[in-house]
């Protein structure tokens, strides 16, 4: 990538920008992109380079994107969802005991229990 800045640099006479890059490197734009925890990070590219869709926010590591509003999902989501999923589980085990446990006390203390 840096290599192909280079080449573009050396060669090119006079962009649109004029003296600004003269003889050097592709002009950069900075691109801001937003995490999940709203940690605005503000990487600059090449201004003639794909800006990638996600980045990787310095601070928290979770993938940012450019949308401030709608910033991508945490990767770790799955196993996040899998350890909820699991304390899910536990504790409707946990209610269906009680219910359970409610019930039959429920059968014991009715007069109109019917075994
Ligand atoms: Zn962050």
């Amino acid at each position: 990538m840096g290599s192909g800045n280079a080449i573009r640099g050396s060669r090119v006479g006079a962009g649109p920008m004029g003296e600004a890059e003269r003889g050097e490197a592709a002009p950069r734009v900075r691109v801001p992109f937003w995490c999940a925890n709203m940690h605005e990070t503000r990487p600059s590219f090449a201004s003639d380079a794909a800006v990638p869709e996600f980045w990787d926010c310095p601070r928290c590591g979770l993938p940012a994107g450019q949308d401030q509003n709608n910033p991508p999902a945490p990767p770790r989501n799955e196993p996040y969802k899998t350890h909820l999923a699991y304390v899910k589980e536990r504790r409707s085990d946990k209610d269906g005991a009680a219910i359970l446990a409610e019930a039959l006390e429920r059968l014991r203390t009715s007069p109109r229990t019917i075994y």
